[in-house]
């Protein structure tokens, strides 16, 4: 059984034009996405900017109610509808899905030292209410990042941007998830630290065995982390695999552009990859283009296929490896 089961998931955000006459159109952020993901593995959510897939991420937490779909959790022995859950269930759900957000700086509180930012979770959640069982925690889990017992007492505005996203980290792991969503979890973090905070990520899932909800626009990174890659359009999953298969064999057009924009190390297989240029820019998401929503931009798209009329839906093309292109 797997970890997390999401089902058919929408999110849509209202967005009112005209002062007089209000006309009410939707962005459509997240639009009837569905993937599992299992214990200890890393599902990647890849896709550019504005595609959806941080709203994805809140959604599946419930910092975003979603409008629709179902998600489901399954801990300890039991299967918990997230959106249905009673009080007793969303605290079990707030224990084992935890989330780490992309901009450290935002989301750590300015004016708590680093022993109360990581404690807070532990004493709201009644896991160490004793102020000194939650410091020996604290201390536990600063070293398990990296940091030490001279950090505890300072503030985040005295740490590095990657020091800070080890603190978002630590403050995650605090209440033993099964699950962390990690939103671009290295975008605001110097480039020269990036290599080390998704090391420190392979790490802990290991010795923590926790699942991972990866989600990033580097299509590079995402590989490096992930063990099966959802591949995000338009509010939309177009191509979901494991992460080996998406490389060798990437079947959906948008793949392949985001593939060949990636610089190969090794020229021969660079060679093999030819760079495909994307013409256009991403279509207004609160007005898709009907049909398959990458056919303004697909260089795949021939007359005779029902792309501009007709929604592709997902197809098994290869085991465990779905698209949704009228070429398949
Ligand atoms: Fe391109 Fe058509 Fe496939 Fe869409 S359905 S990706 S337009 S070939």
């Amino acid at each position: 059984m797997a970890l997390l089961e999401v089902s058919d998931l929408r999110k849509y955000f209202v967005v009112e034009k005209g002062i007089v006459r209000k006309n009410r159109n939707y962005v459509k952020a997240v639009d009837g996405v569905s993937f599992t993901l299992d214990k200890n593995q890393t599902l990647g959510i890849v896709g550019e900017s504005g595609c959806g897939k941080t709203t994805l991420g809140k959604t599946v937490l419930r910092l975003l109610e979603p409008d629709s779909g179902v998600i489901t959790l399954n801990v300890n022995g039991r299967s918990i509808n997230v959106l249905d859950a009673d009080e007793e269930e969303m605290r079990l759900v707030r224990k084992k899905m935890q989330m780490v957000f992309q901009d450290p700086q935002s989301s750590l509180n300015p004016r708590m030292p680093v022993k109360s930012i990581i404690g807070e979770p532990l004493k709201i959640l009644k896991i160490a209410e004793d102020p000194e069982e939650r410091e020996g925690i604290v201390l536990n889990l600063l070293t398990d990042v990296g940091l030490g017992k001279e950090h505890m007492e300072r503030y985040p505005h005295e740490f590095s941007s990657g020091q800070r996203q080890r603190i978002g980290i630590a403050r995650a792991l605090a209440v033993g998830p099964d699950l962390i969503i990690l939103d671009e979890p290295t975008s605001s973090v110097d480039v020269s630290v990036q290599a080390q905070v998704l090391n420190l990520l392979k790490r802990l899932q290991e010795t923590w065995n926790m699942a991972y909800l990866f989600i990033s626009h580097d299509l590079g990174v995402v590989y490096h982390m992930s063990d099966r890659i959802a591949v995000m359009y338009l509010g939309k999953i177009v191509e979901v695999a494991d992460a080996d298969r998406i490389f060798d064999n990437p079947l959906h057009p948008y793949t392949r552009a985001l593939l060949s924009a990636l610089p190969f190390p090794d020229p021969e297989f660079r060679g093999k990859k030819k760079r495909i240029l994307l013409e256009g820019t991403v279509p207004d998401p609160i007005n898709p283009p009907p049909g398959c929503r990458f056919h303004t931009r697909c260089f795949e798209r021939k007359a005779n296929r029902p792309c501009k009329r007709e929604e592709p839906g997902m197809r098994e093309v290869e085991k465990k490896h779905l698209v949704a292109c009228h070429n398949y």
